[in-house]
């Protein structure tokens, strides 16, 4: 028997570890009780989700608690701020009430920016027919974002996710939509849509028989406009198995065979935060048969303090993507949200992480673009800092823009070490940025600066 086979046979059967059973792991029962109620305080607000995959392979529990894997999926006491803290470890300590807890965690939660970028109100879209679209968002011209309502989890959750909001049940802010149909009547009433993103939580948490349903609605459909379907996924870094040996692995991958084969490119958008991520013989051959179907692999990872900010860290990882057939996209910074004090990286400092890493690999890793912020405006790249008639300043640009007009247009920002967002910079040479008053006109957004 070969190795593969003895490996793969078949899938390891899933097991998650959520607030409720996290203490039966044997390394955390190593832990100090101090430590478990700490987890305990922060997983009570934010989302906390691993598996046997995540805890086994890649999680190296001789390196805790610095190990970026594990700060990457258990809740760690700094991700809360102090009064926040101190609130929730209190509650704890008062009652065992679950109404009390969880109210008290909503009462933090709305205090952490759940819906940044204007995300709820300004990017529902409409059927001509007036339906707004909750499981929707079209922000960017050729793009639509989509959450199938089956996929609003994960194989495990990402300390720093922005998403958190759908995780922990907040209901109302739930974005869920049960139909395919809307969303191929909309792309049919909206005819500069070529690419449709399926997002979440991750759809390749979704059976492939449901799945299956939403793709093949789209492929049907015969939409002359429908150039991409591009599946937003951790599975590869969270559960390769998926395409791999679970039972439904085949099906899946036949999935993706199929789209390609009625002409469509799929793009898988693959998050990989860490190198460790593409290190283990599970993801390295699930990568290989995922490029099998003909789909190709892009790869995204927001930039996160005490995880991934260090620019060798992330030539490695471009190149291992290289390596492995995959094709550098974004690297993001940190939105305004949940746990930012604990992740954020300063955008002068992002820019120098890039840089370095960037310089460092050969031309094919050179397609991934960033720093790049998802803010309300679009998304606005770092691309360095220079010195403008004596003027030290920070040069910005939008890779998207909620109008495609302002896009590739240089600015400029005075130079600021500390500014993380979009909203701590102030502009160069003028009282506004260029696109602030159409902004505030036709979208109703006024920045904070
Ligand atoms: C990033 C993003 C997209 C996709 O943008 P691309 O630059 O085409 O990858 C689409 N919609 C939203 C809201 C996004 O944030
Ligand atoms: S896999 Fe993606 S959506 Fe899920 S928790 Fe991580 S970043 Fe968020």
């Amino acid at each position: 028997m070969t190795y593969q086979e003895s490996v793969w046979d078949k899938s390891p059967s899933l097991k998650y570890f959520t607030l409720s059973n996290f203490r039966s792991i044997p390394h955390i029962q190593e832990m100090s009780e101090e430590k478990q109620f700490e987890m305990e305080v922060v997983g009570n607000v934010l989302p906390f989700k691993a598996n046997n995959y995540v805890i086994e392979q890649l999680i190296n529990w001789d390196n805790i608690p610095n190990d970026s894997m594990y700060v990457l999926t258990f809740p760690q006491k700094g991700m809360l701020r102090p009064e926040h803290y101190e609130k929730m470890s209190a509650t704890l300590k008062s009652t065992s009430d679950k109404k009390e807890i969880a109210d008290v965690a909503n009462e933090i939660r709305l205090q952490l920016n759940p819906h940044p970028a204007g995300q709820m109100e300004l990017n529902v879209p409409q059927l001509n027919d007036g339906t707004k679209l909750y499981g929707m968002q079209h922000k960017y011209k050729e793009t639509c974002l989509f959450f199938p309502s089956q996929s609003q989890t994960c194989h495990a959750y990402c300390s720093f996710c922005f998403r958190w909001p759908q995780f922990v049940g907040m209901d109302e802010m739930k974005f869920a939509m049960k139909e395919g149909e809307q969303l191929v009547q909309y792309l049919q009433e909206h005819q500069e849509i070529s690419d449709v993103l399926f997002t979440g939580g991750d759809p390749m948490i979704m059976k492939a028989r449901m799945f299956s349903a939403y793709v093949d609605a789209l492929i049907d459909a015969k939409l002359p406009n429908l150039k991409t379907i591009r599946i937003g996924t951790k599975a590869l870094s969270y559960w390769p198995y998926k395409f791999l040996t679970d039972n439904d692995s085949e099906e899946t991958l036949a999935i993706f065979e199929k789209a390609v084969q009625n002409g469509i490119h799929l793009a898988i958008m693959a998050h990989f935060n860490h190198p460790t991520e593409l290190s283990t013989p599970s993801v390295i051959e699930a990568i290989s048969k995922v490029r099998k179907t003909g789909a190709q692999i892009r790869t995204q990872s927001p930039l996160l303090a005490n995880i991934n900010d260090n620019a060798d860290l992330w030539s490695e990882m471009w190149r291992r993507q290289v390596q492995l057939g995959c094709i550098p996209y974004y690297m993001f910074a940190v939105r305004d949200t949940g746990a930012q004090h604990y992740f954020g990286v300063p955008l002068v400092r992002a820019h120098d992480i890039f840089q370095n890493a960037y310089k460092k690999v050969s031309g094919l890793g050179r397609t991934v673009r960033g720093p790049s912020m998802s803010a309300t405006p679009g998304k606005v790249q770092v691309d360095g800092i220079s010195v403008i008639h004596g003027e030290k300043v920070i040069a910005l640009r939008f890779l998207q823009g909620r109008n495609p007009d302002w896009v590739q247009k240089p600015f400029f920002a005075k130079y600021d070490e500390n500014a993380i967002w979009l909203d701590d910079l102030k502009p160069a040479f003028s009282e506004k940025f260029f696109f602030e008053e159409e902004l505030e006109q036709k979208y109703g957004v006024k920045m904070q600066h």
